[in-house]
């Protein structure tokens, strides 16, 4: 059994207390592998490497920083085939997913900010006759990266270059549910020539090691992605310490279908949009409402689509939806499928636990799931699902459709499916959610800002906004009388 190793200081490193957890492969339900299960003890070594490289990194060229993250890009894109199995074995998706998705956006994060940091620049305001001012941008110091298991070695890169290549050490602690191509990653930024303790990877529990880290003084910004109530209590424990935060959190987002869409387009794009990953991706859209005209002819077509998506092993390359994360988020999207059912939801396809044979006859599979016939305000339209189960409800004008749309406690991300460009455009700016796609989804440029409004979070990531988050702003006044 392979066991998973912290990285601190540089090196790969057993926990101080030599306790793990064991980590599950959700295809077959089998552990496979352990993980370091971290306290302060490690949490104390980490945050004195990092202290230790601070003033060096920080003082390093651009260009040095740049170097080093575009050979961690170039390493990952060599390893890519195994690092998508390890990414597949870990989480439970298809291997094809990982290798077309997971693993080339880790390596283009790392590639992204090598760029971005050589031309981000700061301001200056001139004060005619009297004085100049400048922002100076410096990093931050030592900060806090946490990630969630559904998209594990993209999302915990999309945090780890930013932070680092604006000049920062960094103490990340990835999910302990999908831990291993972290793990590689260290072993991937030894390779590069990464500077000892400027990154530092710590395995373990979120109530434990997470909230250490959390509530630490010598971290000095904490970004985060996962949950909302997560996210709450990472707000109360860091807001009276003054940290920086940026919390990404969950959703439960409206694709809106109007009858003058392109509906083959349409179709495929609800439908990768529903049950890509299994449907564990914040950025899913599990609230699907089309305009009444089409609603018949659309409903038809998407259930026949799902029926035909194949759940398989995630190994074999056929696969359109692998395993769920773990036994225990399997059973809660059960739970919700019988609360949809309860709440008088009338199941249009799927509903069911997937039994296959062989390999994976003890994994934890959920057939692509549609439901139609639930009021907007049930639990079932409002809580975060989270896998491949989504609902149809028609509408009939455009205000009711912004209305509908709104009418969530969550605003990450929409698709609206239109040919129409004035009513994109309207709808666009009336939805209160951060991400608007409009006719594609999941199409993301990296110089974009990310995030949510309401209850899916605070703060933006991407292109120049993370790097501002991951910097501090001073002003230099300098009187030029
Ligand atoms: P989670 O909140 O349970 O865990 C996320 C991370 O936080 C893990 O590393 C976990 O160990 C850690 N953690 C847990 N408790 C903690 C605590 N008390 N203090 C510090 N850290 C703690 O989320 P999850 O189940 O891993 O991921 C699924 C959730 O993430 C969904 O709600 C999904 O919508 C959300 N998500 C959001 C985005 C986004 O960009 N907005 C992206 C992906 C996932």
């Amino acid at each position: 059994m392979q066991t998973i190793l912290n990285y601190i200081n540089g090196k790969l490193c057993e926990p101080v207390a030599g306790n793990y957890i064991d980590n599950v492969e959700p295809a077959t339900g089998l552990i496979y592998s352990r993980c370091p299960r971290s306290n302060q003890a490690d949490l104390d070594e980490a945050i004195k490497a990092s202290a230790n490289a601070f003033s060096t990194w920080r003082d390093a060229p651009l260009e040095q920083r740049a170097k080093v993250l575009s050979r961690i890009a170039d390493i990952i894109e060599n390893r890519l085939d195994e690092l998508a199995l390890a990414e597949s074995k870990d989480n439970g998706k298809p291997v094809s997913l990982a290798k077309a998705v997971d693993i080339p956006r880790a390596a283009a994060n790392f590639r992204f900010f090598a760029q971005a940091i050589t031309q981000f620049s700061s301001e200056s305001h001139s004060m005619p006759g009297e004085a100049i001012n400048y922002t100076l941008r410096d990093p931050i110091g030592t900060v806090g990266c946490i990630s969630p298991w559904n998209l594990p070695l993209y999302l915990f890169t999309w945090k780890i270059a930013p932070a680092i290549a604006a000049g920062n050490c960094v103490i990340a602690k990835p999910s302990e549910v999908t831990p291993m191509t972290a793990f590689l990653l260290s072993e991937i930024c030894i390779e590069a020539g990464l500077p000892p303790g400027v990154l530092n990877i710590i395995h373990g529990m979120g109530a434990e090691i997470g909230d250490a880290l959390c509530r630490s003084l010598e971290i000095k910004a904490i970004s985060f992605t996962g949950g909302t109530s997560t996210g709450k209590h990472i707000a109360e424990v860091a807001a009276p310490m003054f940290k920086k935060l940026s919390l990404e959190l969950g959703g439960k987002n409206p694709a809106v279908v109007f009858a003058d869409c392109n509906i083959d387009k349409t179709v495929d794009g609800v439908l990768r949009s529903a049950f890509a990953n299994q449907g564990q991706i914040c950025l899913c859209g599990s609230r699907i409402y089309v305009e009444r005209a089409i609603y018949d002819e659309f409903k038809t077509r998407l259930v026949e689509k799902a029926k035909a998506l194949v759940v398989g092993d995630p190994e074999v390359s056929s696969t359109g939806v692998g395993a769920l994360v773990s036994k225990a988020h399997m059973e809660k999207v059960l739970s919700y499928i019988e609360l949809a059912k309860s709440e008088g939801g009338r199941l249009l396809c799927g509903g069911e636990q997937v039994h296959l044979e062989g390999r994976c006859d003890n994994g934890f599979f959920v057939a692509p799931t549609l439901f139609e016939g639930l009021s907007n305000h049930c639990r079932t339209n409002q809580e975060e699902i989270f896998g491949p189960v989504a609902t149809l409800q028609p509408f009939d004008s455009d205000e009711q459709a912004i209305e509908l749309a709104n009418d969530s406690q969550y605003g990450l991300a929409a698709s609206i499916w239109t040919n129409n460009l004035a009513r994109s455009q309207r709808l666009s700016r009336e939805i209160k959610t951060g991400i608007v796609w409009v006719n594609c989804w999941l199409l993301r440029d990296l110089r974009t800002p990310f995030g949510g409004m309401k209850s899916s979070g605070v703060g933006r990531e991407g292109g120049l906004e993370v790097l501002r988050f991951f910097t501090e702003p001073k002003n230099v006044c300098i009187a030029t009388t």
